[in-house]
């Protein structure tokens, strides 16, 4: 297993994927069509290859440039609120895009993928932490384009042997100072950035999106996991596919629950700034606990998070600090 194409490579977690492969001496091709994605995330040592992955030439000639032995798919819409006022986009992007993947793989006899899901598959968990055997029951599109996409990778596995780890990702944050890259979307919806803009004075304080759910403190409870631990499993799904292993989802998140208001006052630690927050209404449709069990990644990949959440915002923190507008494009 040499080269690995990168579909997605110049977003947040598939940067931190395309870099901890050259690090590890892998060719990466990214095939990425940057309209979430940044060029600048895609930094020296891969090819990158602008383009759409519902475009089946556009695929066939990557395939046909690369000999490509595994994908790693993370391109997709990923933003919950636009999901549910226009699930069609998701359905068509999303959905869309991995049947073009799985097609162009098929054709050109590529056998391995490692799939971006996400805990948004489960909708309201049954019980805590969550384990990959639990109901899943999207309450949003977002999360039912991408368990339709677990359901063809089933079906494609039996089909065509082609094996795949859907990796369903709990909060990712964080970032990688040594590679300078870090999380810049537009619109930016997730706390911990949310809360970084604050202490930089980007925004004034940070809204809490309710503080009466069934918690300790009230506020929600999420598992937050380092984009880079988050890279390493992705890295340990490859040789696990290389290696024979069966298809398979498997949960990434810490294990561990952190509230809001535990998240803001971590935050208020870091930076050494005030960070101003306020309580506003529920958001529509936040289960009010997210956590994963961790224990299949462990045990079939060999996974093991390394960081916690202080190091996860420490790193955060010194991307948005030394990066206030993000890679700059507007
Ligand atoms: N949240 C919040 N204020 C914000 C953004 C998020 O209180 O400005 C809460 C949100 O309700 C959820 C948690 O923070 O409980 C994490 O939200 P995020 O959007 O980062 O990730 P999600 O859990 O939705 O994937």
């Amino acid at each position: 297993m040499k080269t690995i194409l990168v579909a997605g490579g110049a977003g947040y977690i598939g940067s931190h994927m395309t870099a901890l492969l050259v690090e590890k001496g892998f060719q990466v091709v990214v095939a990425d069509n940057l309209s979430t994605g940044h060029r600048q995330a895609v930094k020296g040592g891969a090819a990158l290859r602008v383009g759409d992955v519902r475009d089946a030439a556009f695929l066939d000639r990557v395939f046909s440039e690369f000999a490509i032995d595994a994908v790693v798919n993370f391109a997709a819409f990923s933003l919950v609120g636009e999901s549910v006022t226009d699930p069609l986009k998701y359905y068509g992007n999303n959905v869309g895009g991995a049947v073009s993947m799985l097609t162009a793989m098929k054709d050109h006899g590529v056998d391995k993928i490692v799939f971006s899901s996400t805990a948004a598959t489960y909708g309201e968990p049954e019980k805590q932490p969550i384990e990959e055997t639990d109901r899943t029951d999207p309450t949003n599109p977002y999360g039912g384009s991408k368990l339709a996409i677990e359901g063809l990778l089933k079906w494609c596995d039996r089909a065509y042997g082609i094996r795949y780890a859907a990796l369903r990702y709990f909060n990712a944050a964080g970032a990688n100072g040594e590679a300078d890259i870090g999380e810049d979307h537009h619109p930016e919806t997730h706390l911990i950035p949310i809360v970084l803009q604050c202490a930089l004075g980007k925004r004034e304080r940070v809204g809490i999106y309710g503080d009466d759910y069934p918690t300790p403190d009230g506020t929600c409870v999420r598992d937050y996991i380092h984009v880079r631990d988050l890279a390493a499993a992705h890295l340990l799904a490859l040789e696990y596919l290389d290696r024979g292993g069966q298809s398979g989802a498997f949960n990434l998140g810490s294990g561990d629950g952190f509230s809001v208001k535990e998240i803001i006052d971590t935050a208020r630690q870091v930076t050494g700034k005030p960070i101003p927050a306020v309580t506003e209404p529920r958001r529509a449709g936040d289960p009010s606990v997210l956590i994963a069990s961790n224990a299949k990644a462990r045990e079939v990949l060999g996974w093991a998070p390394e960081r916690g959440l202080e190091t996860i915002i420490a790193d955060a923190w010194a991307w948005h600090s030394g990066h206030p507008d993000g890679y700059g494009e507007g």
